[in-house]
């Protein structure tokens, strides 16, 4: 049995209530987690606030050494990391793989972009005096993430929190606290003072409600759901108190009939079901031109036939189970709904032997989705992707535009100066033109309307973590 209990001042913890841990695959506890009580938040976050006063006073290039030699770390263990995230996530060993490397990588990044940061002093001519502008570690920060990369949303907030000399309270999904554990355990071995990197497990109406409550915090950085980032955003206005949202995503692929669609579909069939759908930044919806729908049809769902849905242990699976039971639920009851409303099922794979007792979902195809379903406003947490036809580009991008979310677009045209306009239409943070690809670390990540707030990655994610000083200085 796995088990683990809170990181607290460099030691692991135990305390709070004992809940079971259950794998995707087989729908079998597999270990335990804590649900931290009071007692252990307080604890956590006043141990962060202790290691925040010596953290901030390091040389950056210090905190950097130890930021890469936390990289190196997780790249000797990706195997032992990798199967902790297929494991409690139910990943695929392939993709866990590459989630643990990637941490690895955001760590490396942002040890680096740290000593990149300037003040600035504007140049005034007043005589004797300077006005110098500088920039400050925020403080104690509350890092919440979810389920579906427990390893990398973590790294996203971590790695630039802790680069500016700020100190992380971080509180992993309540079905996946081993691999942030396991990694707070790996920084202390690496020398990360006490206090810089705690970690409180748990429910989020438990241990997540109560860290979010303390007062001390300076900054919630926060992936999750729009529900639970709502709820999150108004604690923090409570405090007056920094918040960044990397909330859910909707996203829709506009494929014009001028695209190269055949050369393309392998990048959408990727982009869709991803992580078997979870994953914020996946298609949801593809909008495909009237012109070529039957024919993209047809080669889309020869596509899926070829991906493998199977036990993530194994090396040849692409699609694993989905997290736990309650999401299983929703995405069968939210195709359920989409098909009484009038949607067509164009697709539904076949679950092997070996899915039937995890909380595997089919691959699922609807056509003759519209606004007037629920399933076209609600994000998908799943491998269900919905195809809507168009007759007209603007058509697709106003219906593209109409929910409330607003996180990320795909747009396939065979008029780049065409796609640039529409680009600009496009009501989302990211948006990929002719090509789907990993974002950069040197590119800001994150979501407009209900996808969120702030940044992640690039030098903008560093600074969500600092606050700007003025300095006024007579000599
Ligand atoms: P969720 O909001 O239910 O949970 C996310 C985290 O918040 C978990 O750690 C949970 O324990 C905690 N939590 C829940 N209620 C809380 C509360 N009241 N106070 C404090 N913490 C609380 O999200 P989920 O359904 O588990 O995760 C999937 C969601 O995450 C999807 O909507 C997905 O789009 C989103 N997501 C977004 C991004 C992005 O970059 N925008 C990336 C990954 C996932």
């Amino acid at each position: 049995m796995l088990s683990c209990g809170c990181w607290i001042h460099g030691e692991e913890k135990s305390g709070g209530k004992r809940y079971p841990l259950t794998d995707p695959a087989t729908a079998e506890v597999f270990g335990q987690g804590v649900d931290a009580d009071a007692k252990l938040v307080d604890e956590a976050v006043e141990s962060a606030r202790e290691g925040f006063n010596g953290w901030r006073m390091l040389p950056v290039a210090r905190r950097a050494e130890l930021l890469h030699a936390l990289a190196r770390r997780i790249c000797r263990e990706v195997e032992e990391m990798a199967d902790l995230l297929r494991q409690e996530v139910g990943k695929p060993l392939k993709a866990a793989r590459d989630e643990v490397l990637k941490t690895a990588t955001h760590l490396d990044y942002f040890a680096e972009e740290s000593r990149r940061q300037e003040g600035r002093i504007p140049l005034l001519g007043n005589p004797r005096e300077q006005v110098l502008i500088v920039r400050e570690p925020v403080g104690v920060v509350a890092a919440i993430t979810p389920y579906n990369y427990p390893l990398s949303t973590l790294a996203c907030k971590l790695a630039p929190a802790l680069a500016v000399g700020c100190s992380v309270v971080a509180k992993p999904d309540e079905h996946t606290p081993l691999s942030t554990v396991r990694l707070a355990r790996l920084a202390s071995e690496e020398g990360f003072p006490p206090g810089v990197f705690n970690v409180i497990t748990g429910f989020g109406p438990g241990a997540g409600r109560l860290l979010v409550n303390h007062p001390l915090p300076r900054l919630v950085t926060f992936t999750g759901s729009t529900e639970t980032g709502k709820e999150i955003l108004a604690v923090c206005s409570k405090y007056v108190r920094k918040a960044v949202m990397e909330l859910g995503g909707n996203c829709p692929a506009i494929i014009c009939a001028d695209a190269p669609w055949r050369d393309i579909l392998p990048q959408v069939v990727l982009q869709s079901l991803k992580n078997s759908g979870q994953y914020c930044y996946r298609i949801g919806r593809l909008y495909v031109a009237e012109e070529i729908a039957d024919a993209f049809l047809g080669e889309l769902t020869r596509h899926l036939g070829r991906l493998r849905m199977g036990p993530p242990g194994a090396e040849d699976t692409d699609l694993g189970p989905l997290n736990h039971q309650e999401a299983l639920f929703k995405v069968r009851a939210q195709v359920a709904e989409a098909l009484s409303q009038g949607a067509r099922l164009e697709y539904r794979s076949d679950l092997p032997g070996s899915c039937a007792r995890g909380f595997y979902h089919p691959v699922t195809v609807l056509s003759g989705v519209t606004p007037e379903m629920s399933i076209f406003h609600q994000e998908v947490f799943g491998p269900v992707l919905s195809v809507v036809s168009f007759k007209d580009v603007p058509e697709a991008i106003r219906s593209a535009n109409s929910t409330s979310f607003g996180l990320a677009a795909y747009l396939f045209s065979g008029n780049l100066a065409n796609a640039l306009d529409w680009a600009g239409q496009i009501e989302a943070g990211s948006v990929w033109i002719n090509r789907i690809h990993q974002a950069y670390q040197e590119a800001p990540f994150g979501g407009m309307k209900e996808s969120g707030l702030g940044r992640e990655k690039s030098r903008y994610g560093l600074e969500e973590y600092t606050e700007l000083k003025t300095l006024y200085v007579s000599y």
